[in-house]
C-alpha cells in the first residue's frame, strides 16, 4: 500500500533494523523498543490489522507464531518469558495500521497492560 509506513520497510524504501525474513513474513527491530528486547513481526502482505486477517491468511499467522518462538528461544527469552501482541484499532494502541506482532522481553512485564 502506497502510504502504508510497514510496505515501505518491507520494500526496503525505509530503512529498518532486520532481524528475519521469508517470503511471508520481515521481522525488525522496533525504533523505539519498550524492553532490552523488542521485535516486530509483520506480514509482507498488506493486512490493515488482526480484524482484517481471513482464513486464506491461517498460513501466514501460523509462519509468525513459529517465527517468534524460533526468536524468542534466538534472542534468550525463551525461559525467562515473554510477550507476543497485537494491537488493534483506537483504543488497542494501534498506531500503525499494518499487520504486526510485538515480541517484548528482557525485563519484567505487569499486568494489566496500561
Ligand atoms: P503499534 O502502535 O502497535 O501499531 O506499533 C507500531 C510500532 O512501530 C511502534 O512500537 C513504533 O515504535 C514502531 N515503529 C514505527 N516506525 C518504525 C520504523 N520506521 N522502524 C521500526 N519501528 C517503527
Amino acid at each position: 500500500m502506497e502510504d502504508c509506513i510497514f510496505c515501505k520497510i518491507v520494500s526496503g524504501g525505509i530503512s529498518s533494523q532486520r532481524v528475519y525474513e521469508d517470503s511471508q513474513v520481515l521481522v525488525i527491530r522496533d525504533i523505539n523498543p519498550q524492553a532490552p528486547v523488542h521485535l516486530l513481526l509483520m506480514s509482507k502482505k498488506h493486512i490493515a490489522s488482526a480484524l482484517d486477517v481471513s482464513e486464506a491468511d491461517v498460513p501466514l499467522i501460523v509462519r509468525i507464531m513459529v517465527v517468534a518462538s524460533q526468536l524468542a528461544r534466538k534472542e534468550g527469552l525463551a525461559e525467562r518469558g515473554f510477550r507476543l501482541l497485537t494491537n488493534v484499532g483506537r483504543e488497542g494502541g494501534q498506531s500503525v495500521p499494518h499487520l504486526h506482532f510485538h515480541l517484548i522481553g528482557g525485563r519484567q512485564m505487569s499486568w494489566p497492560p496500561g
